[in-house]
Parts: C-alpha cells; sequence; structure tokens
C-alpha cells in the first residue's frame, strides 16, 4: 500500500503486551506502572485478523515487540498463526533477551526469522543501573543460545546513553567475533526518553574509527529499515546507526505499528490512526475494517518533529506501551 507521499508500507511493529521483566530508565518508570487491563489486550486471534488484512493491503514483514513480547504466555503459539497468512514473508522479534534462551528454539520452530536482543552495556554494574534488573548473565546466556540457529539473523540493539562504563565499544566487539550486527539507536525524545542526552552517531564513529580503522560502508539490506551498516576489516558482523531524529528517514518511512491495545499507529509521534479493537469489538466486518486501515495508512503523516521545539506535540503513550 502506498501512502498520500509516495511511501511503500510493509512493515508493521507488533506489540504483544505492555509488560515487561526489566524496568529501563529512559523507558519505564521504577514502579507505579499503569499496565492494560488484560481484557484491553488483544488476543492472539485478534491480532492474526488484523494481520491478514494489512497483508491484503502490502504489508510482507512483522516485528513482535511489547514491552517485553517473551513475557506473553505462548508466544510461540502467535509465531504459528502468523506464519500461515499467505503473503507474509518474514517475523522477527525484539526482545530483552531475559529469556531468550528459554524460548528462542521453540520461536525458531515456529518460523521466526531473526532477533534484535536491546542489550545496552556488557558491564553487569552498568545494565543493572539502566535496567534496575541484575539479569545481563541470562542476556548473554539468551544470546549465545540465539547464536546456535545459523539461519535466523541476529541484532543487538544498543541505546548510547554515554553514561560512565557504558563501554559501547566492547558491544561494538560482539559484530567482530560473531555474526552480529550491533546497532546504536538514537534516543528518541518520547516519555523518559526527553530527559537524557545520548552520544551522537559522529561521536560513536569517532570513537570506532579510532579503534578499528577505516569503517567500510555496507551496501545490502539488512533489516526492515533504513539503518546505514559499515564494517570494519576482519569484523564479522556489522555495526549499524538507526539516528531517527538527527538523520531524519521519514521520506522512506514503510511502517506502521499496533499497540497491545489494537490501535493502528501511523507515526511514533503522533496520536494519528485507528482503534481497531473498537472496531473488531464492535463487529466490523473484514472489508470495513480493511477500509479504516487503508484510511489511516493514507492518513499517515509525512514527518515526526521531534527535533522541532515549535512543535511539542505527541502522543500520550510510553515507548514501552509503543513498542519501538
Ligand atoms: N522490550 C523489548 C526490547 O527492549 O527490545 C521490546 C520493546 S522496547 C520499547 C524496543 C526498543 O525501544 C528497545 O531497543 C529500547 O532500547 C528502545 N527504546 C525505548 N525507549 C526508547 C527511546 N526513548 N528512544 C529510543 N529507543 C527507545
Ligand atoms: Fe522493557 Fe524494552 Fe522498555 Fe527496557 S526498553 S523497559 S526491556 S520495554
Amino acid at each position: 500500500m502506498i501512502d498520500s507521499y509516495g511511501r511503500n508500507i510493509d512493515y508493521i511493529r507488533i506489540s504483544v503486551t505492555d509488560r515487561c521483566n526489566l524496568r529501563c530508565i529512559y523507558c519505564m518508570p521504577e514502579d507505579g506502572v499503569a499496565l492494560a487491563d488484560h481484557r484491553d489486550v488483544l488476543s492472539y486471534e485478534e491480532i492474526e485478523k488484523i494481520c491478514r488484512i494489512l497483508v491484503r493491503l502490502g504489508v510482507k514483514k512483522v516485528k513482535l515487540t511489547g514491552g517485553e513480547p517473551l513475557v506473553r504466555k505462548d508466544l510461540k503459539e502467535l509465531v504459528k498463526q502468523l506464519k500461515r497468512i499467505e503473503g507474509l514473508e518474514e517475523i522477527t522479534l525484539t526482545s530483552n533477551g531475559v529469556l531468550l534462551k528459554e524460548f528462542i528454539g521453540p520461536l525458531v520452530q515456529a518460523g521466526i526469522s531473526g532477533v534484535n536482543v536491546s542489550l545496552d552495556t556488557l558491564s553487569s554494574g552498568v545494565f543493572r543501573e539502566i535496567t534496575r534488573r541484575d539479569v545481563l548473565e541470562q542476556v548473554m546466556e539468551g544470546i549465545e543460545e540465539a547464536l546456535k540457529y545459523p539461519d535466523i539473523s541476529l541484532k543487538v540493539n544498543c541505546v548510547p546513553l554515554g553514561i560512565p562504563g557504558q563501554e559501547i565499544q566492547k558491544l561494538a566487539d560482539l559484530a567482530r567475533e560473531n555474526r552480529i550486527h550491533v546497532r546504536f539507536i538514537e534516543m528518541m525524545p518520547i516519555g523518559y526518553g526527553k530527559q537524557y542526552r545520548c552520544l551522537t552517531q559522529d561521536e560513536i564513529m569517532k570513537q570506532l574509527t579510532e579503534a578499528y580503522g577505516i569503517m567500510y560502508p555496507v551496501c545490502e539490506t539488512l533489516g526492515n529499515g533504513p539503518a546505514c551498516y559499515y564494517k570494519p576489516e576482519k569484523f564479522r558482523g556489522s555495526i549499524g546507526f538507526i539516528s531517527a531524529v538527527s538523520h531524519k528517514f521519514c521520506s522512506e518511512c514503510n511502517r506502521v505499528r499496533l499497540t497491545s491495545q489494537g490501535f493502528l499507529k501511523t507515526c511514533l509521534q503522533y496520536d494519528t490512526g485507528r482503534d481497531l479493537r473498537r472496531l473488531l469489538r464492535a463487529g466490523a466486518t473484514d472489508e470495513e475494517l480493511q477500509e479504516e486501515m487503508s484510511k489511516a495508512i493514507l492518513e499517515k503523516p509525512r514527518e515526526h518533529h521531534f527535533a522541532d521545539p515549535k512543535i511539542q506535540e505527541e502522543d500520550g503513550r510510553m515507548m514501552w506501551q509503543i513498542g519501538g
């Protein structure tokens, strides 16, 4: 489906839960999280139905997200259901990795073809400081387990907060020794993220060039979106950057999002989209749902204005409710 700015919308990020087993400082509060009532969260059948219609509209790739997607019961059953949709080419997952060791096998068997693990540091002290939990070891075991499946792509996503001891070069080293793509994701000024100043792409590039020498640009497509990748010599994986504010890529945006409560969200910044849960539960037919979804996609905003201090408008949803 082509939106009104000529962009081909072929990718959806589906949040399956707003629950999480970590409390990352830039994403969730320490306590007092107002979680959705279970009845308000889409069932797997509802997600499958929405997905089936979106695939008719041209969506080809799905990323499952959260909250933490692996805390939702029987996620592999959803993957199996989605796998049956003709025309859906790829199902991947983004996870904090804490439960990955246990679930990666069944998920691969069910049909996922890639995992992004969010990991901001390899130092257990700093990990505890960022996530407010002491579970780095579990995450590393999850990554090791995932590496046992040669057919799935593995990415590590780091938000470079630039706090002492985060040691981003150690994370980048993961890509030297393993077939892992390590990506640095710029902080978005959403919710708690607004409080932090991150390292910039240029600062990281400088640091990594000093350590590894020339960073050769990689031309092949390695993900669902417009990350730019580089490969220093002798690296098995690569280094990527997703800098949605400083290197804005809205003109190439190919995605929409579905929240766990069934809102089809068409831009990260704005509250534009459709409440599909309300329509579904009010008995809308597939044709009516398709019509609303295509209208929502046509109304997708041209771009975000996160960097424009004059435009402070935002969606009240937090990153853990949106899914990143
Ligand atoms: N819990 C899963 C995880 O951490 O991968 C999935 C949901 S999480 C919201 C998805 C991604 O959003 C994570 O990589 C996280 O680091 C990132 N994230 C959270 N808040 C952010 C912010 N304000 N700006 C940029 N990325 C953010
Ligand atoms: Fe949980 Fe992911 Fe948010 Fe961290 S970034 S609190 S792991 S949802």
